[in-house]
């Protein structure tokens, strides 16, 4: 049976999380391994878990209980379900928080199970996504308080997010912040807080800038060990393996889709007919440039859509797309090509994301 293939380098994403850890650890901060864009992937948690990170998040319970196995230690990067605490505290020894009814729920069902539940406590700085309100102070030390008095939790660390919902840049400024709340909530609740979580992958900048806020000492990140990527100034760093395309695609060729001809042949560039719109509803124009030799490929929209991915070989182009066909143009393709062969692409963030959530594509590993 056919089925377009994602090709995963593990190798390369191993050698980048040992990278990764290295780098950080030198300037004093500890890194959890963000795995939800391979969606519960065990080969990759294995290959990140292998290049020396030991605490893998994912953002599903049941991609915690897929990878757990491994030995690392699991955290659930998302506040509980009410509706799911039994499988949190099963499955997730770490989990990010920021209500009082949950921290409640996860004391009693910890209690039930004889375990300790972490807790990394949110406080959102400004990006409007999870965690209480940075000026809503009282909140936050209430919090921490609940805590520290309630049986089976104890406190991870106090964490923030950056450039989610909002898109608000980490900077030293809203960096130092989260360490005088940090300072203020130490001195007020006498409990010690032993991370500060500053952010995803995107407060990377702040280090390669040599700016980075003294004092924060944990990050939780998957995109720069996964694509090698500093996402505030869109760089392709040297230190971490990354592809040889320009930095605007943001893919990696750790990540290739692979997907067959299934026809080939010559036709012109234009529509011939009165033109309404395709079936997402767009209406469409075309640019006359002739008859052109053309590969229509075996994967589509509902696969990985064309906007996330890039042709490996720079003569071939996509031309559109449908729910499951891919057109590219192929004239200025040097290899001779013929209907079975495969064409290649990488992926981008959005594009590995959709590759790996979809039954419709197959995994392959390369070590
Ligand atoms: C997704 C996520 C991360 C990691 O993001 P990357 O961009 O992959 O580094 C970190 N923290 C939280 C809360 C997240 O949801």
């Amino acid at each position: 049976m056919y089925m377009p293939v994602l090709e995963i380098d593990l190798r390369r994403l191993e050698e980048n999380a040992r990278t990764e850890k290295a780098l950080l650890a030198s300037s004093g901060i500890e890194v959890m391994a963000v795995n939800k864009v391979f969606d519960g992937c065990v080969e990759t948690a294995q290959a990140v878990f292998d290049g020396g990170i030991q605490v893998i998040a994912e953002s599903r319970t049941y991609n915690l209980k897929k990878i757990r196995h491994i030995g690392c230690t699991t955290c659930l990067l998302r506040s509980p379900c009410l509706s799911e605490i039994e499988e949190v505290v099963r499955y997730a020894d770490i989990s990010l928080n920021s209500d009082a009814t949950v921290l409640r729920a996860l004391s009693q069902e910890a209690q039930k199970q004889g375990k300790t539940h972490q807790v990394l406590l949110m406080v959102d700085m400004g990006d409007l996504r999870e965690g209480i309100w940075f000026s809503d102070y009282a909140t936050i030390l209430a919090a921490i308080n609940l805590i520290k008095s309630l049986p089976g939790l104890d406190l991870y660390g106090l964490g923030t997010n950056f450039n989610c919902y909002g898109t608000v840049l980490p900077t030293v400024k809203n960096g130092d912040d989260f360490l005088a709340l940090a300072a203020r909530l130490e001195a007020d609740s006498g409990v010690a807080i032993r991370r500060l979580s500053a952010g995803n992958c995107t407060s990377y900048h702040l280090l390669d800038k040599g700016i980075w806020p003294q004092g924060l000492n944990h990050l939780r990140i998957g995109g720069l060990h996964e694509f090698g990527i500093e996402y505030v100034e869109m760089k392709y760093l040297d230190e971490f393996h990354h592809s040889q395309k320009p930095v605007d695609k943001a893919c990696s060729d750790m990540y290739i889709l692979e997907a067959e001809i299934i026809e080939l042949n010559s036709k012109p560039t234009v529509p011939v007919g009165e033109l309404g719109v395709d079936a997402f509803l767009q209406s469409k124009t075309f640019v006359d440039n002739g008859v052109r030799r053309r590969a229509l490929l075996a994967f589509g929209r509902q696969d990985v859509p064309s906007d996330n991915c890039v042709p490996c070989d720079d003569a071939i182009q996509i031309l559109g797309q449908t729910s499951d066909h891919t057109l590219v143009d192929i004239e200025a393709c040097r290899q001779p090509l013929k209907v079975g062969d495969k064409i290649r692409f990488e992926l981008d963030y959005t594009g590995l994301l959709m590759a790996c959530q979809t039954k419709g594509i197959a995994m392959r590993f390369k070590r």
